[in-house]
């Protein structure tokens, strides 16, 4: 029975999932290696739960108790008495197997262990813990408050009781779960982010500028935002290492990461995280194409 949740890294991700853990009353200890990192996320929630007051999605009382149920640890020993740890720190394989071999001796034996990677095989991930069997990837969507899906991957190891207790979690959550097989980036991002590399190829091919490609692409396929603005709000260096993931993983070539990615992702302009990447969201009032 999972009654406390300790998350590892507290980017975009990890701040959304302390959140709608916290409000589904779960305890949560929240971990970050930087202190600025865990004030901003939690500054975050406070945010975004006022919000859903004003739009009277939820109680008043509830912000207040879904805070003082968050806590906060410099540490990875904060999370020893955690029921699950869900890891959501860079998306980068050395350091998220660091993590999983640091934090593995720390946990009660009959603790629960998964990552919210959106792309690197759950099984090596599982196979740096000492207990493979109660590991597996619960991929959360951005932003977490918002978005109704939940993919759930098995590896190689997970029991079954720890995907149905992880299933049950995720759905105490108000989500829906999506059953994904353990191959490079899953379901969403196999099919998602060919999708937004091609986008920025057509960029760099000067087939269209930032405006029109996703002008293009909101009006004409439908979609709710255009690739390049997803891109940024996804993240730059988290897109670029998916791509990778997938380049490496299937080998084929019509995964080759664009070098117009590559180039922004070295510029450091990630997107909106960093206030610029193929738009530029430092000015107050709207965001500007940077190409
Ligand atoms: P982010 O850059 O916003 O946050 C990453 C956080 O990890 C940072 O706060 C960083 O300080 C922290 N971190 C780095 N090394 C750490 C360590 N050793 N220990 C503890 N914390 C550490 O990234 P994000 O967008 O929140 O992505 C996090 C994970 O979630 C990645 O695996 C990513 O692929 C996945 N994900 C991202 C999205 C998205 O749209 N951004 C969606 C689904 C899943």
């Amino acid at each position: 029975m999972i009654k406390q949740v300790g998350i590892v890294g507290a980017g975009q991700m990890g701040g959304g999932i302390a959140q709608v853990c916290a409000v589904s009353g779960f305890k949560v200890v929240l971990h970050d290696i930087s202190a600025d990192r865990v004030e901003a996320a939690l500054h975050l929630v406070g945010d975004n739960l006022d919000r859903q007051i004003a739009k009277n999605r939820i109680d008043a009382s509830l912000r207040e108790e879904a805070l003082a149920r968050i806590h906060t640890g410099l540490s990875l020993g904060d999370l020893a008495d955690c029921d699950l740890v869900i890891e959501a720190a860079t998306e980068d394989e050395t350091l998220k197997t660091k993590i999983f071999k640091d934090i593995s001796p720390l946990l009660k034996p009959e603790a629960l262990l998964a990552s919210n990677t959106s792309s690197i095989s759950i099984t090596r991930l599982a196979a740096a813990t000492d207990r493979p069997e109660k590991f597996m990837g619960v991929h959360f969507m951005n932003p977490v408050p918002v978005m109704q899906l939940v993919e759930l991957i098995r590896g190689i190891a997970t029991d079954d009781a720890t995907f149905e207790v992880v299933q049950q979690f995720a759905v105490s959550l108000n989500k829906t779960t999506a059953i994904a097989e353990d191959f490079p980036a899953f379901i969403v991002n196999r099919i998602l982010m060919p999708m937004i590399n091609e986008a920025i190829y057509t960029l760099y091919e000067g087939v269209g500028n930032v405006e029109a490609i996703d002008t293009a692409m909101r009006l004409g396929a439908n979609h709710p935002m255009g690739p390049l603005t997803l891109a940024d709000f996804i993240g730059l260096d988290t897109c670029l290492a998916i791509m990778q993931v997938l380049y490496d993983g299937l080998a084929d070539s019509k995964y080759r990461p664009c070098p117009l990615l590559v180039k922004y992702v070295e510029a450091g302009w990630l997107g909106r995280k960093t206030g610029r990447g193929f738009y530029d969201y430092r000015r107050e009032d709207s965001p500007v194409p940077t190409r």
